[in-house]
Parts: structure tokens; C-alpha cells; sequence
């Protein structure tokens, strides 16, 4: 098993796949390019046969953007892969990317399909796909809800066939990170064949836990992990790739991976996203929301002002934020409203520092934030050290 993690990014594809999410087709390849610039590996471009907008979006991005694979999605069917294949013939790394169901609940109500059908099914649609490229994806639908046993019997089958990645999907956010690294590796040990190739992770959030699961799918031996930016996605979106990326940084020392993500671009490729689609962040989201390194409590910004290191794991700088905020509001102590006035051009000691810290509290009682020119008005009568003022502007 390699050491280098694989970032398979869907957000052009699974991401786009939910309300508000809609992207063009010269903002796919705007994304496109930004995607390739952030380092990641596999870029999935869309679902071909799904629509004529989507296989125009999909050869222009095979057609022009280059470092990633360009991957595009297909149902385990001979048109969607007639169809797949022709979107990315201009791709200078293509992968086909199929999948089939493989739990009961879906074989049985949504295919009407026979476990052997399904097999058989697999290992024709597999080896099509690899008739036209040598990187071929197949996907499990479903699988952390499948028989185990039956589990193996696919993915057995859909590597003799020429798959070159298995994936393996919490399709519907139902695994715990115990399971999903259990599963990885009863995979491991009951088939060797997959030491030969890789093994994905792909986990949506329905219970909150895509990244803890997407982790634990690291843990348990995959080596490609399916994500997309801002975490968008089906119902409550897939894993967030700034999250998972973040967390492969920060916690360095437990997961021994390497891989090609260029952290510092995650915020503006997060931003880049918001302004296409309909909606941005939550601002309490990890890593890219817009509080993810403000801080309002008294106790937090003294510690901060002493050393970042108090309550920062990791620095704006280093994901691209622009610099870490002090909200100053009813939770601010002296400490954080005196170094804003100080940057403001107010030095206030003792008894001024007392009854200006008096009249804010009083203040922030009554306003939810404070904001510069509240502040300039409560020490208006205190004189102001224009010199420094015009110095540090
Ligand atoms: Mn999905």
C-alpha cells in the first residue's frame, strides 16, 4: 500500500448534484482550472449522458485543463459509457468512472436485478470501459449497507475486469468511522488483488460524519478520497475537501499520508465557489467559514494577543484566510479592546482604560457587535496619536 493520497474532487459533479448548486459551463471550467491549481488529482467533470450541457462542460474541461485525470461518471451501461469515453477522448489522463448498486435494497427495488445479474453486469461494463481507457473507477453503490461477502464478490469481479480504482461510497451517510475502517479492511484481508490497486472513499454527511468517515476510510487503507469544496453535495453534501486537507495537515503526526494540496488556495477556491452557486458557507464552517478564526470571548483574545498558539491550531495564513478577526462584543475583555483602540490610535491607561472598558460593556449589553466607530465615539474626548494613525495606514 503507497503512502500518496489520491484527492478525487466531485464538487463539478456530485457537488453540483444538489438545490442551489448549478454551476454554467464556462464556470465549470473556470472551477476547472482553480481545482487544478489547488493540487488535486482526479477531477470528476460531470455525468456525461445526464445531459448535452453536461458532455459539452466535460470535453471542454478534458480539452484544456491539465495536471489532474479527468474523470467522467457513468451508470455500469453500454450508452453511458459510449458516452463517458467520448467526453474525455481529449484528455491527456482520461479515467471512465462507472458504478453499479450492489446492497439488496437497491438491487431489488431500484435495479430489479439479481445479485449473479449484477456480477455479470459488472464485469461486462468494466471491461467496456477499459476497451477505451486504461484507468478505470468502479464504484459500489450503497456498499457500506451490502453483504459483505457479496461485497468482495463485486469488487473481485470488477478487478479481473481492469478496475484500477474501487470505491467503496457511504452513499447514503449511514456508516460510523468504526465500520467504514472495518470494512476497508475485511476488504484488504479476504481479497489480496486489491493491494494491486486503489481503494476510494466517498461519504456524504447525512449524519455529520463525511470527514470523520472519509478519515477513518484512510485509516482502514484507502488511498483515494472523493471530496468537494465547501462540502456541497447530495441532501447533506459529501466530505469537504478543505476539512479533510486541513486535518491531513494539522494532525500530520496521525495520518502518515502524503498528497498534492495546495492549502493556501483553499479559501479562495472555497470563495471562488460561493460566488458561482447560490449560497457560501455557514460562517461557523471549519476552515473556510468567515468566523473559522474569529474570536469574540475575553479569555480567547487575551490568550491570542499573548500567543496565537493559545487557541489557534493552525494560522489563517496557512488555508488562505485572510487573518485571523477579534469580534469585539459583550465576551471581549480589556485586552482585545484596548489593542483595537491602540490600532485605532488610542493609548488609554488606568483610569481611562477603566471607564472606556465601562461604557463598552455597557454598550455590548445593548448592540450584538461593536464596531470601530463605536468605539471611536466612546473615547472621543481622549486625545489621539495622529502621528502613529498616519504611520501605520
Ligand atoms: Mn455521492
Amino acid at each position: 500500500m503507497h503512502n500518496r493520497l489520491i484527492f478525487f474532487d466531485t464538487t463539478l459533479r456530485d457537488g453540483e448534484q444538489s438545490p442551489g448548486c448549478s454551476m454554467t459551463g464556462a464556470e465549470k471550467l473556470r472551477l476547472g482550472h482553480a481545482l487544478a491549481d489547488l493540487g488535486v488529482d482526479v477531477l470528476e467533470a460531470g455525468f456525461a449522458i445526464s445531459s448535452d450541457g453536461d458532455f459539452a462542460s466535460i470535453r471542454a474541461i478534458a480539452g484544456e485543463v491539465r495536471g489532474p485525470v479527468i474523470a467522467s461518471l457513468a451508470r455500469a451501461r453500454r450508452l453511458d459509457i459510449e458516452r463517458a469515453a467520448a467526453s474525455v477522448e481529449d484528455a491527456a489522463a482520461p479515467r471512465i468512472h462507472t458504478f453499479l448498486a450492489s446492497s439488496d435494497i437497491h438491487l431489488e427495488f431500484k435495479l430489479k436485478m439479481s445479485r449473479a445479474q449484477a456480477l455479470a453486469q459488472t464485469g461486462e461494463m468494466v471491461a467496456l470501459a477499459k476497451s477505451y481507457v486504461d484507468d478505470v473507477e468502479f464504484s459500489a453503490e450503497d456498499a457500506t449497507r451490502t453483504d459483505l461477502d457479496y461485497l468482495c464478490q463485486m469488487i473481485a469481479v470488477a478487478i479481473e475486469a481492469g478496475a484500477t480504482t474501487i470505491n467503496l461510497p457511504d452513499t447514503t451517510g449511514y456508516s460510523t468511522p468504526a465500520d467504514y475502517t472495518a470494512m476497508f479492511r475485511s476488504v484488504r484481508e479476504r481479497l489480496p488483488a486489491v493491494e494491486a490497486i486503489t481503494l476510494s472513499t466517498h461519504c456524504h454527511d447525512d449524519l455529520g460524519l463525511a470527514v470523520a468517515n472519509t478519515v477513518a476510510g484512510i485509516e482502514g487503507g484507502a488511498r483515494q478520497v472523493e471530496c468537494t469544496i465547501n462540502g456541497i453535495g447530495e441532501r447533506a453534501g459529501n466530505a469537504a475537501l478543505e476539512e479533510v486537507a486541513a486535518l491531513l495537515k494539522v494532525r500530520g503526526d496521525r495520518y502518515q499520508v502524503s498528497n498534492g494540496i495546495v492549502l493556501e488556495k483553499l479559501y479562495p477556491v472555497s470563495q471562488l465557489l460561493g460566488e458561482m452557486i447560490s449560497f457560501r458557507p455557514a460562517p461557523n464552517k471549519a476552515i473556510v467559514g468567515e468566523n473559522a478564526f474569529a474570536h469574540e470571548a475575553g479569555i480567547h483574545q487575551h490568550g491570542m494577543l499573548a500567543n496565537p498558539l493559545t487557541y489557534e491550531i493552525m494560522t489563517p495564513a496557512s488555508v488562505g484566510q485572510p487573518a485571523h478577526k477579534f469580534v469585539l462584543g459583550k465576551h471581549s475583555g480589556r485586552a482585545a479592546m484596548r489593542s483595537r483602540l491602540n490600532e485605532l490610535g488610542y493609548t488609554l491607561t488606568g483610569e481611562q482604560l477603566e471607564g472606556a472598558y465601562a461604557a463598552f460593556t455597557e454598550l455590548a449589553d445593548r448592540k450584538k457587535a461593536i464596531y470601530d466607530q463605536d468605539l471611536l465615539n466612546l473615547v472621543a474626548h481622549h486625545p489621539r496619536r495622529e502621528e502613529q494613525v498616519s504611520l501605520s495606514s
